[in-house]
């Protein structure tokens, strides 16, 4: 079985915690995207986890994960979770692997982001700053350094002067303590291997793809500038891992509202009393900078357009726990763009301009409540996905098959 576990929205829809769940029926979870801007928080009862690099396996379980070549990896960090994840008694170096193509995240992409959002001022997109854009950005100029780069010393020196020399012409940016990074390579170089190496054993394995923030941040169908640099969407699954696969399934998981960190268009957002009282009922705030997050009602414009993008088949709904005790709760169900009704956005270059339509709901008191089901059926009925699971809260076990 191959699967791919997405978020439909903006990111932060609890993609960590219910892949988690899932990856209990499964061999490996692979991170095809992103960098160490994603933070997967799963909280397992007595012990919580953040995950940024490590994919979001139940590290109590004999889960294997696999990060792909899709993926800019930060050695610092990685290192900092592998050693977070022993000292609590997880000795994960026999059930981890990186690909060697996968390019890593040098100190001076994250001076160049910080920069970056300096100079753009007002137009900043909100970047989490972890240098993930100048690393993608890299890999396209073809100086980027890649894993592979660290197996012959003397050639990554000359690469990494190179690369120091046109920041510094380019950008007026100085590094030079090449040593750091190559120790940082060091503590994990026994987990790298060619994408080749470990092909076989993934086609005979039980795979769940796991995504990083959400279709809407995708470089190419996201709200473009404010999108991360990489594939977001599934389409992203074999770009990540270098060669073709077949998916069984495609979940796509959601909130039972929306949340975005970070600039850009939002038309469902909630501002004043309304937002700050989403933001603290759901604590949405950053797993990866503590910003706070945008908040917002659900929006089924945007997620028609995420479920047709992403050949979704089944939906996970998280955090309308979150929602319970509410008086009322709104849905987004039609855009007005000058004048013109909208379901579903072709694009999402003018939905910043959009008036938005709304059905008002019932709240409902708890998730047994008939209240819900009308919620959840509408959801269904809107999108003609099903929902197969839901969350019922932040820990692994809160999850209830439909
Ligand atoms: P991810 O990046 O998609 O994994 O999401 P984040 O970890 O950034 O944010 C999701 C947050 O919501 C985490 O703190 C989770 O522990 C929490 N969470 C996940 N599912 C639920 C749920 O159904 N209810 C509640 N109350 N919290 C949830």
């Amino acid at each position: 079985m191959k699967t791919v576990c997405f978020g439909l929205q903006w990111g932060d829809e609890g993609k960590g915690k219910v892949t988690t769940y899932l990856s209990k029926d499964y061999d490996y979870i692979v991170r095809y995207s992103g960098g160490s801007n994603a933070g997967h928080t799963v909280e397992y009862g007595d012990f919580k986890l953040i995950h940024h690099l490590i994919p979001s396996f139940d590290i109590r379980k004999d889960i294997k994960g696999y990060i792909s070549n899709g993926v800019v990896v930060d050695l610092e960090v990685l290192n900092k979770e592998i050693e977070e994840l022993r000292k609590m008694g997880f000795d994960i170096s026999q059930r981890l692997w990186i690909s060697k193509l996968a390019h890593v995240v040098l100190p001076i992409h994250k001076i160049l982001d910080e920069k970056m959002e300096l100079s753009r001022g007002e137009r900043a997109v909100g970047t989490t700053k972890r240098g993930i854009g100048p690393a993608y950005a890299d890999r396209v100029h073809r100086i980027g350094i890649r894993l592979a780069d660290f197996e012959n010393i003397d050639e990554l020196r000359e690469k990494l002067l190179t690369i120091t020399a046109l920041y510094k012409e380019l950008y007026s940016i100085e590094w030079e303590e090449y040593d750091e990074v190559i120790e940082q390579y060091e503590d994990m170089s026994s987990l790298i291997v060619s994408p080749l190496e470990i092909k076989t054993e993934l086609e005979n394995s039980n795979v769940i793809f796991e995504g990083t923030q959400g279709v809407l941040l995708d470089i190419d169908m996201g709200t473009y500038p404010y999108v991360t640099g990489t594939f977001c969407n599934t389409t992203g699954v074999e770009s990540g891992l270098g060669y073709v696969t077949k998916l069984d399934k495609r979940i796509g998981i959601f909130k039972a509202y929306v949340t975005r960190v970070g600039e850009g268009p939002f038309p469902t957002e909630l501002f004043g009393d309304e937002g700050e009282m989403l933001r603290k009922a759901g604590k949405e705030y950053g797993a990866t900078t503590g910003r706070p997050r945008r908040c917002g009602w659900l929006d089924l414009p945007l997620l028609k357009y995420a479920i047709e993008i992403s050949g979704c088949d089944e939906m996970i709904m998280t955090k309308a726990d979150v929602l319970s005790g509410m008086e009322k709760v709104k849905v987004g169900v039609r855009y007005d763009i000058d004048g013109k009704k909208v379901e579903m956005p072709s694009e999402l270059s003018n939905i910043g301009r959009s008036q938005v339509e709304y059905v008002e709901f019932n709240g409902w008191k708890n998730l047994e409540d008939k209240e819900f089901d009308h919620f959840t059926k509408f959801i269904e009925s809107e999108t003609g996905v099903k929902i197969t699971y839901i969350s019922t809260g932040a820990r692994v076990d809160q999850i209830t098959k439909m």
